[in-house]
């Protein structure tokens, strides 16, 4: 199931354990063969026309700049080297570096649909690590300066010597079920008729299960009893992990808090089914795009 996910399932080797080897990562920079996805304001640099996929550029695409940016390390493919480059910096990339007939920074939400999963889960690791070093260069511990590590999989404090690693936030998101009917909301400004699973950040010393009654709660006033884990997605706008979840309703009254969500209703099995076959009427899901869309599935086919 979770292979099926948007953003999961990247084709990369991570080397968690060479990547720890400076002599080896030493290497991968000084080896032709490596390649670079280049960023430019988190947006990945896509090849154009029909054959659409990431667009993979050797070191002299960014080896003169100044300053010159320092690769992150995404992993390996066959033996070679991965790795992502923000060049951020230069006022217009694609032109500069003359490669505007051919490929173009593209946001990633708007390219994804035309992207292999591969590249999908790639381009969003990319963007999650680049986000995540750009805005940690200084310890948050003694404000001291930081410097990227093991091929950017942290970063270390030049005074304290803190090691700092890429956050990732994780968000529980929940189809609830009550009978044959589920629970969905629609947040301001979405199109209509559009409505989704529930979901909020987990805080702190809390856990899936608590955050799921807790924003379910708050959300629509419904209370929730037991909450079951069903997929995840790694979702890098900049760096949530969204955690999937089907619960169980044990109150129907809906009372929404109108500064989270626009609308709750439950909804019938079969319209929840019409949705999903992309037959609208009162009520459209999101697409295969969104973990929701999984949930909202896993939860129609449940056996009951
Ligand atoms: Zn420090």
């Amino acid at each position: 199931m979770s292979d099926s996910i948007p953003f999961a399932g990247s084709p990369l080797d991570r080397e968690a354990l060479r990547r720890r080897d400076r002599a080896w990562l030493e290497a991968q920079a000084e080896d032709s063969a490596s390649r670079y996805l280049p960023l430019w304001r988190l947006e990945p640099l896509i090849k154009k026309g029909g054959d659409t996929a990431l667009a993979w550029a050797r070191s002299e695409f960014f080896e003169d700049l100044d300053p010159r940016p320092e690769p992150v390390l995404l992993g390996t493919s066959d033996g070679v080297a991965h790795f992502a480059v923000d060049v951020s910096g230069v006022a217009d990339p694609a032109s500069a570096f003359g490669v505007a007939d051919v490929a173009s920074f593209e946001e990633l939400r708007a390219a994804a649909g035309r992207l292999s999963g591969g590249d999908v889960a790639i381009a969003g690791q990319a963007r999650s690590l680049v986000d995540w070093h750009a805005r940690h260069r200084f310890c948050a511990a003694c404000g001291g300066g930081t410097r990227s590590v093991l091929g950017g999989a942290q970063r270390r404090c030049t005074e304290c010597e803190a090691d700092h690693f890429p956050r990732t936030d994780p968000v529980a998101i929940a189809v609830v079920g009550r009978g044959d009917r589920c629970l969905l909301g629609r947040s301001p400004g979405w199109p209509r008729p559009m409505f989704s699973a529930l979901a909020g950040f987990v805080e702190a010393a809390e856990s899936i299960e608590e955050a799921v009654r807790r924003e379910v709660l708050e959300e629509s006033g419904i209370r929730v009893g037991a909450v079951r884990y069903h997929a995840s997605q790694p979702w890098p706008f900049p760096s949530s992990l969204m955690i999937g979840c089907i619960a169980e309703a044990e109150s129907e009254e809906i009372s929404i808090d109108p500064a989270e969500i626009e609308e709750a209703r439950w909804f019938e099995r079969d319209e929840v089914r019409q949705a999903l076959a992309g037959d609208a009427g009162d009520l459209v899901v999101p697409p295969p795009f969104a973990i929701a869309h999984h949930l909202i599935r896993a939860w129609l086919d449940e056996d009951r």
